[in-house]
Parts: structure tokens; C-alpha cells; sequence
């Protein structure tokens, strides 16, 4: 609730939190599960925010898109090809994140499953990649979504927070990524984050947030892009 208030506030649209939780060790907190579902709906719900979640499994397409506006299909499910047509053969918006060894090409083919089965309505998510570089959780490769752009009709949005793993290279990265064309961002914010149950390093505070929000707008602004107006706040020099 409070971190939902918090990105409302600052001008998100879109509330991505984790239900089902694809962990790399079975040991880690793997998620409430079915019980989040409800929680998150409802903390949307009290901010005007919609609903963004992973779905792990073909068998839960169904129920988590009762809860969510739109279906997440995580990096480490970008080439589940079961899963890949199961969200394909549903009804709610997609949001395909590249997997972390997936190249371009590979995501626009997993995008291709989703999109065959008929559901034309995903977003393309450059999340970072495994590469040599240690310094960083992932390689975030911004170059990516001017590509994509490119080469697709898809949105294409970034996730500098996966795409570095450090919170103090988000705000870098999601400027970054605003100059490079991206059409959102996908951030993990919370409110107490070195106390988060999942990826600590990488989440930012609601303040941080607000001010990276404000920065990328000027960013966006800077370079002639068109910034939408949210939520009855005027957007200096947008449209
Ligand atoms: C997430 O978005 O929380 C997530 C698990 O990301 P990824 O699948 O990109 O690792
Ligand atoms: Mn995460």
C-alpha cells in the first residue's frame, strides 16, 4: 500500500509486483503466491493504478489474469514455449521480458509465439543480459530498445533495476534508456529497501523514484519527446 501510493503519487501507471516469484534457488523467498494476488489488486485499486505480475506456468494463466491487467512472462520463461502460447491464447496484454541469454532475435520469436496464438497486445521488456561484466548483476544492453524500435511495431520498455542490480545505477540507466527511445520503465521501488524479501541491491526508495521520474522527463523533454500527461499533473514543455 504505502509503495503503491508512493509511485501513484510520483506518476506511475502501472503497479509490477511478484505473486509467484521465479526463484533461482528453491531456498529463496519464492513469493505469496496465490494469496498476493488479492493484495496487489487492491493496492492498485486504491491508487488508480493497474496491475502488471509474473505468471509462472500455463496453469495459472487463468488465475492470475483474474487479478492482473496485464501478464508478465519473466527472463528465466522467455523461451517456455508452453507458456509463451498459453498468454498467447489469452486475453490480457503481455509483458514479454528478454530472457537473460535470449538475443534479439529470440525475443522477437518468443514475442512471435505469443502474438501467433492471437493476442497482439505485448510489450517487449530489455531487462539486461549475462555477459563476462561482474561489476553488474546483468549487462543492461540500452541499445536494445532502439533496435527493437526498430524492428518491431511493439512497445519496448527498459528495467534498468534487473538491467544493473544496483540501485544506485538505476537512476543512470533509466535515463538512459528514456534517451534511447524506450516508451516506459519498469522500476522496483521500496519503501524500506534494504529490508526488501527480493532483490534488495537493486530497489530504490520512493523518493529516489520521484526524483528519477522528474529526471527522465526532463530527459525525455531534452530530446523532443513527447511526455504523456498523467494524472492531472501538467508536464512542463510536454504534450
Ligand atoms: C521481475 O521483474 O521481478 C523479475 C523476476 O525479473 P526478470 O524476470 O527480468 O529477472
Ligand atoms: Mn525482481
Amino acid at each position: 500500500m504505502a509503495v503503491a501510493e508512493a509511485v501513484a503519487e510520483a506518476g506511475a501507471t502501472v503497479l509490477r509486483g511478484g505473486a509467484f516469484k521465479p526463484r533461482t534457488s528453491p531456498y529463496s523467498f519464492q513469493g505469496m503466491k496465490e494469496g498476493g494476488l488479492p493484495l496487489l489488486r487492491r493496492a492498485a485499486d486504491a491508487f488508480g493504478l493497474k496491475v502488471v505480475t509474473e505468471v509462472l506456468s500455463p496453469v495459472l494463466v487463468d488465475l492470475v489474469s483474474e487479478y492482473a491487467d496485464m501478464l508478465q512472462i519473466g527472463s528465466r520463461s522467455a523461451q517456455n514455449f508452453p507458456l509463451l502460447e498459453a498468454v498467447g491464447e489469452g486475453s490480457r496484454p503481455v509483458l514479454l521480458k528478454r530472457g537473460m541469454m535470449s538475443t534479439v532475435d529470440e525475443l522477437l520469436l518468443a514475442a512471435e509465439y505469443v502474438l501467433s496464438g492471437g493476442n497482439q497486445a505485448v510489450v517487449l521488456c530489455e531487462r539486461g543480459i549475462r555477459t563476462f561484466e561482474s561489476r553488474t548483476r546483468n549487462t543492461f544492453d540500452v541499445m536494445a530498445v532502439p533496435l527493437l524500435k526498430s524492428l518491431t511495431h511493439l512497445p519496448v520498455v527498459a528495467d534498468p533495476s534487473h538491467g544493473t542490480g544496483r540501485s544506485e545505477l538505476v537512476l543512470p540507466g533509466a535515463r538512459a534508456a528514456i534517451a534511447a527511445g524506450a516508451d516506459g520503465l519498469l522500476l522496483e521501488v521500496h519503501n524500506a529497501p534494504t529490508e526488501a524479501l527480493s532483490d534488495a541491491d537493486q530497489a530504490i526508495a520512493p523518493h529516489v523514484f520521484r526524483d528519477l521520474v522528474s529526471s527522465c522527463r526532463d530527459v525525455a523533454v531534452s530530446i523532443g519527446r513527447v511526455v504523456g500527461e498523467e494524472r492531472g499533473h501538467p508536464i512542463p514543455g510536454g504534450s
